[in-house]
């Protein structure tokens, strides 16, 4: 199926700590259906010093989230929405806000789906 959600869009996050907030995807999983999104859902991890001298310490990264956790922000809406698919005349397959039809970005989703 083709993504609904890509990298470097916006979204909103709906559930949890992170719930409201908006980031921009970094990465795409799609075989685990989750994102990562810049600044969110931070979480620290304790790593102990490898090798001698090697600092130990608390790394702090962006986890990732389930995509149905998230929405895509449209840029007309101003919100989080839904998103769907279609054509334009010349074929090119572009997602579109369910709420007001806009399209959501002119890149190009893969063929996929
Ligand atoms: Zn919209």
């Amino acid at each position: 199926m083709a993504a609904k959600v890509v990298k470097d869009d916006t979204v909103v996050v709906l559930t949890g700590r992170d719930r409201g907030k908006e980031g921009k995807v970094t990465r795409v999983m799609p075989t685990l259906n989750r994102v990562v999104v810049e600044g969110l859902n931070r979480r620290i991890r304790h790593v102990k010093a490898r090798q001698p001298g090697e600092a130990a310490g608390r790394v702090e990264f962006d986890a990732p989230i389930a995509v149905s956790n998230v929405a895509v922000v449209c840029s007309h809406c101003q919100r989080g929405v839904r998103v769907g698919f279609k054509f334009l005349d010349d074929g090119v397959k572009v997602r579109v806000c369910r709420k007001c039809g806009e399209i959501v970005e002119k890149k190009k989703v893969s063929r996929d789906g």
